[in-house]
């Protein structure tokens, strides 16, 4: 992503995977694809690829830093844990983003998961001689209620890859006590507030961040390519529950269109964060 400033917040990220993924027909399972190919074709090449079609998504980890406080926002899939075949790629970019000289591991105050999908809580922990432990060792860990609820009944269920990753990658901090689960419309700190946004997951939410009279939101998987403010009825094919998704969407786009808030969604590729305007009865997306 392409750092940027809010208040007294610097704000980068640390990249895990970008790349090619899937094509709007699998990623968006409700689009049409002659209208996804007339606004593709409007897009910058950074975004998808014109010769395969395929949309490009950025896994990344999101750090605040102000004079008094290191914030991590989404901890991306995390390494040797026990994932589908294409979660193995390699993890060490990741790492070494945290260690190239600007922030170190145990700096890190406070990490906050906007929902715990596979990508969003992988480097939560870390397994060390046998047990997973915080990989952020002096942080306070943010996970919604009734996020880590759901995800505790789905494995009571035997849901097995959902079950394997709240086992490993939520459950470890809350046993150890360094994890709270909040509200989804919680306060975190004075500059942090949670905006529920739930669709994609039962408990996912945003994250608004407002200093000295600037605002970011950082929207976690509210979309997942910029083609969604033109058409912000198509969603994921991750979404626990689409319509609602969908709804959700246009609630928070009302509430940012033409405001100036920086909105950061989690896997657009670089530059990543932008703003939305509004554009007829949809909305359009301008990276900063
Ligand atoms: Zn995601």
């Amino acid at each position: 992503m392409k750092p940027f400033q809010v208040g007294e917040f610097e704000v980068w990220s640390v990249i895990e995977r970008e790349g090619p993924l899937r094509p709007p027909a699998v990623m968006f399972p409700t689009s049409d694809p002659g209208r996804a190919r007339e606004l593709l074709l409007e897009m910058p090449s950074t975004v998808w690829s014109p010769s395969t079609g395929v949309l490009f998504n950025t896994y990344q980890s999101f750090v605040l830093r102000s004079p008094r406080q290191t914030i991590v926002i989404d901890t991306c899939v995390g390494d040797n844990k026990a994932r589908p075949p294409h979660f193995n790629y390699p993890k060490k970019t990741w790492l070494d983003g945290f260690t190239c000289g600007q922030v170190r591991l145990e700096q890190v105050d406070l990490v906050i998961n906007t929902h715990l999908h596979v990508d969003h809580c992988g480097w939560n922990t870390r397994l060390v001689d046998g047990r997973w432990v915080p990989t952020f060792p002096s942080a306070r860990y943010f996970m919604g209620k009734v996020e880590y609820n759901f995800w505790r009944e789905q494995t009571a269920r035997g849901w097995e890859l959902p079950g394997r990753i709240w086992t490993d990658s939520a459950l470890p901090l809350v046993t150890s006590g360094c994890a709270d689960l909040v509200e989804m419309d919680a306060r975190i700190t004075p500059e942090i507030t949670l905006v529920p946004a739930p669709g994609h997951t039962p408990g996912h939410y945003c994250i608004q961040l407002q200093s000295k009279g600037e605002s970011a939101m950082f929207v976690g998987d509210l979309m997942h390519h910029p083609i969604q403010c033109w058409e912000p009825g198509w969603s994921s094919c991750f979404c626990v529950a689409p319509e609602e998704a969908a709804i959700t969407r246009r609630r928070i786009f009302e509430r940012v269109a033409d405001t100036g808030t920086i909105i950061v969604p989690e896997h657009f590729p670089y530059p990543t964060a932008g703003r939305i305007s509004r554009r007829g009865s949809a909305y359009a997306w301008d990276f900063i």
